[in-house]
């Protein structure tokens, strides 16, 4: 019986490496930051073979520095950011591109157009999203418009295309898998949610030859082995970062929730086999799932701005010292004093989407000091996270389980406790807070045995339980509203 499990979680900022035991515990983690390419403002790239490089040396040097043998090591996870685009020579290797990263807006405009020629429908229905340059499809389009030569070669099936986890996989075992899973498919604009293939209609209006495209599977199965320090091992389980983490919270029955509360806030609801296309700005996502398994689906809201709020008090009004400082700062004000604020620093995102708000701070009186300001901060993150479950009830018409949290600003008590009041929900916080790379581990851990997944450890959970009268929450949410309310006309004078 092998004692471990790896997962090589590859960020946007850092790859990062995390050996776990059998109880999923940190065993060992290792980390390297990937350098960051901005050629202009809005755009945003990551060289390939950085990004392998980093990758590679994290996971060997997690797995020497905890003096575990390799061949104690089950099986390999990899989980990624998403949607990040890779274009490469079969033949040598090479990419033909920088990776064009998920921030990066060089193809807006391109969405746009397609909006106007009247496709957004047609790729909803086909593929849950909205047509944004955030998704790998017209990155690719742009890569081949834009490369000398790159479209002849594509087409004569010289090129191959994959996201970050397809990119890794393909390097790891010397170009022998060309594979990504359903999870990460389900990003690209091209793939069909419901037939679980690529839509060859989308591909035509993309010019995007589907022969560069990667074979899809499940999220647990073995796709391929590496040789690591003597040791072969298989590489046996793949997810999208927001996918491993909903798994990782053991998120695996409809209505399950989960919200990692990073730099950003990302929510994703469980919708069991039914796919649910939203009415209220929200995207269908393909859920991680085992191979023989019916596949899940999920409903995904982002907020753009969550513990980016907490940094701005820090860097910007310099009020606070350090993040964790605002939970106490927060607490000197009884309530928010009337406050509140609305980060809408790069526009609001859903359920609203207006990408030309911008922030507001209403209610302010002579009595507002700065620890109303950093409540308001902190449950501005909660607001925005409970627009995003609101539209999510609506959309599916069912009531939610409860929340599991995770990710830096989940540390927060304060913050966590007002979520459940404000949404009248249990908040779960897992004494593990790596779930996106436990989840990477547990479905690999899965496909050889190593685990019945996923993994739960419920001993070491903080449960924070709804405590707030109908009243006031309604109170508070009505100021929020009105606060939402007036940001949404700033934008229009
Ligand atoms: P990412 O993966 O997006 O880089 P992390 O999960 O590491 O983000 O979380 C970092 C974010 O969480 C930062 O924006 C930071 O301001 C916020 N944060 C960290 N600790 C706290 C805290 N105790 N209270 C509030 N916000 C916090």
């Amino acid at each position: 019986m092998k004692k471990y499990i790896l997962a090589l979680d590859e960020g946007t900022t850092s790859a990062r490496s995390i050996l776990f035991d059998r109880d999923f515990h940190v065993v060992s983690m290792a980390q390297h930051e990937i350098p960051q390419i901005y050629p202009r403002p809005g755009l945003v790239e990551h060289n390939p073979a950085e990004i392998y490089a980093c990758q590679y040396a994290s996971m060997t040097e997690c797995v020497a520095k905890s003096g575990v043998s390799p061949d104690e090591i089950a099986g390999i996870g990899i989980t990624n950011q998403r949607e990040t685009t890779v274009v490469w020579e079969k033949a040598t290797g090479k990419p033909v591109y920088n990776a064009i990263v998920w921030q990066c807006r060089r193809t807006a405009d391109y969405c746009e157009e397609l909006e106007r020629r009247g496709y957004a429908d047609l790729i909803a229905r086909k593929t849950g999203l909205r047509p944004d340059a955030y998704f790998s499809g017209t990155k690719i389009k742009w890569i081949l418009d834009n490369v000398k030569g790159a479209r002849e070669k594509a087409e004569c099936g010289e090129l191959l295309f994959g996201t970050v986890d397809t990119w890794l996989l393909w390097k790891l075992t010397g170009g022998k898998a060309h594979v990504t899973d359903r999870t990460n498919a389900s990003r690209t604009m091209l793939y069909n949610i419901h037939t679980h293939e690529w839509d060859r209609e989308l591909c035509e209006l993309l010019t995007i030859p589907p022969q560069m495209l990667p074979e899809v599977r499940s999220s647990s199965e073995i796709y391929g082995y590496i040789g690591l320090m003597g040791a072969e091992i298989p590489v046996c389980g793949i997810a999208g970062d927001q996918q491993a983490a909903l798994y990782g919270q053991g998120c695996t029955q409809p209505g399950d929730l989960k919200i990692t509360y990073g730099t950003g806030c990302f929510l994703l609801a469980n919708t069991g086999e039914t796919p649910v296309l939203s009415r209220h700005g929200l995207v269908t996502t393909v859920s991680a799932t085992c191979e023989n398994e019916p596949v899940q689906y999920a409903l995904e809201g982002s907020v753009f701005v969550g513990g980016a709020v907490i940094q701005w008090l820090r860097d910007g009004l310099r009020f606070i010292e350090s993040a964790a400082e605002s939970e106490s700062v927060a607490r000197k004000a009884r309530d928010n004093g009337g406050v509140y604020i609305v980060p809408a620093f790069a526009g609001l995102g859903a359920p609203h989407w207006n990408m030309r708000a911008r922030g507001v701070i209403t209610g302010l009186t002579r009595g507002a000091g700065a620890e109303h300001i950093v409540r308001a901060a902190l449950e501005s993150i909660a607001y925005q996270s409970e627009d995003v479950i609101s539209a999510m009830r609506e959309d599916t018409g069912k009531s939610i389980n409860a929340l599991k949290a995770d990710g830096g600003a989940s540390a927060n008590n304060l913050l966590m406790q007002f979520q459940a009041d404000i949404s009248n929900l249990n908040v779960i916080r897992p004494a593990q807070t790596e779930a996106t790379a436990a989840g990477a581990a547990m479905l690999a851990g899965k496909a050889v045995g190593f685990c019945q997944s996923p993994f739960s450890d419920k001993s070491s959970v903080t449960v924070f339980k709804p405590d707030m009268t109908l009243d006031r929450r309604e109170k508070l949410l009505n100021g929020w509203r009105r606060a939402v309310k007036s940001c949404l006309l700033s934008e229009e004078e």
